[in-house]
């Protein structure tokens, strides 16, 4: 890792009701990036008390909640880089930069090279932005849960969120909702045996209650608390009947959908 690398910051700044927008500083660098900055407003007050540059905009989908402050930080900073999914672009009118799957975006104030990862599922055109050890995953993969299938099918998440397991354990996974503890309950309802899991849940509830994010977290908790990142396992599909991960995750993510916390 460079020095560079381990110098760079990245807070989350809260919006909304459960949002957040992934803000990436580095102390001796004039400028900032965003992702998915659904509100204009934290981005703005947190760069202002930063004395910072809006360098560049990262959006993972077309959702409202997480391209909504565009217009206005354009506004502020004319020549904001706006990067995000070519193939949503129909919808997010103002991106500068469209991007495919294995498009690389350097981000040269920081030193980093993003990686764009095709995650269809939650939506259709939905992409990641991952340069080791970061990784940006929009509304794919939460802590303990994924996104809903609003656009695609149940095999496209699951695929997406296969891609993204198989990244190194150590890989940290900047998520866009703060759902933990709601994901966890579910999650326990499916493994309540699992005791890692339960851990987690004890350490997120404190958390919580100081206040503070769960996020981000790591590829490597996840593969042990997740429910949607473990239908290979074969006593998890005996218990819900299925022969196939797939199949798992379909039963899974339609239980979600229907459990009330
Ligand atoms: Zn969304
Ligand atoms: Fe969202």
């Amino acid at each position: 890792m460079s020095k560079e690398k381990l110098k760079l910051t990245i807070s989350p700044l809260a919006a909304f009701e459960d949002n957040y927008i992934w803000c990436l500083c580095q102390p001796d660098s004039p400028f900032c990036v965003v992702v998915d900055p659904g509100d204009a407003k934290p981005v703005l007050q947190f760069l202002q008390q930063q004395q910072k540059t809006l360098y560049a905009i990262l959006i993972t989908h077309h959702h409202h909640d997480h391209t909504g402050g565009i217009a206005e930080l354009q506004q502020v900073w004319p020549d904001v880089r706006i990067i995000g999914p070519a193939a949503e672009q129909h919808a997010v009118k103002l991106l500068t930069e469209p991007v495919w799957q294995h498009d690389t975006v350097t981000l040269s104030p920081f030193d980093l090279r993003f990686q764009v990862i095709d995650l269809p599922g939650h939506t259709l055109g939905h992409i990641g932005f991952y340069s080791e050890p970061y990784l940006f995953c929009g509304d794919t993969l939460f802590s303990a849960g994924c996104g809903r299938l609003f656009e695609g099918t149940a095999e496209q998440l699951y695929q997406s969120l296969q891609k993204l397991a198989t990244l190194p354990g150590d890989t940290i996974v900047y998520c866009t909702h703060e759902y933990t503890l709601a994901n966890l309950q579910f999650a326990l309802t499916v493994e309540p045996e699992n005791q890692t899991l339960q851990a987690y849940q004890q350490s997120c509830q404190h958390l919580r209650q100081q206040n503070k994010p769960t996020l981000p977290t790591d590829i490597a908790t996840e593969r042990q608390v997740n429910p949607f990142l473990r239908c290979e396992n074969k006593v998890l599909q005996q218990r819900y009947q299925q022969d196939s991960a797939v199949g798992l995750f379909r039963t899974l993510r339609s239980m979600k959908d229907r459990f009330k916390s």
